[in-house]
């Protein structure tokens, strides 16, 4: 990441928006059970900055303490999980997956591997499709995310 543009992000409805000025560093993967319940997912993918260079550009998360460690930010409206701040609050740890380029950002570590599901290591061994090959570019020509929120 060269370019000194903030990198931007958000939840997945818009209603959270974020922009990190400094590009994140110590991007990586982690497998804890805390993370997988955290996002739903296998695993967790971040990277940080120092607090002072997080900021909320619209609206507020809300947070859950997720242990005497540190705080777990999500948007109240569409449950996207944005992040993790630590106890001391020196450092903002975002879910890449929240980056509005999260291919930008470096993962150079693991960490949690206790957690690690059996088949994570042999992803690049299954057979992938794009969702238009998956859903069909019909079906895929009539998913309108924006209005995807349920009032
Ligand atoms: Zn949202
Ligand atoms: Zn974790």
């Amino acid at each position: 990441m060269s370019d000194k543009s903030p990198i931007m992000g958000g939840c997945q409805c818009g209603a959270l928006r974020h922009a990190l000025p400094a590009a994140p560093t110590g991007g990586g993967i982690c497998h804890c059970s805390m993370c997988q319940k955290a996002t739903g997912g296998p695993f967790a993918a971040f990277a940080g900055v120092p607090a002072e260079a997080f900021a909320w550009t619209k609206g507020t998360p809300g947070t859950f303490k997720s242990s005497h460690m540190g705080r777990r930010d999500f948007c109240r409206d569409c449950g996207t999980s944005i992040g993790f701040r630590g106890a001391g609050g020196a450092r903002v740890t975002v879910h890449i997956g929240t980056l509005d380029e999260p291919d930008k950002v470096k993962v150079e570590r693991q960490i949690g591997t206790e957690g690690r599901l059996h088949w994570v290591g042999h992803l690049a061994d299954l057979p992938g499709k794009t969702t238009q090959e998956d859903s069909g570019a019909d079906y895929f020509a009539k998913v309108d995310a924006s209005r995807a929120k349920i009032d």
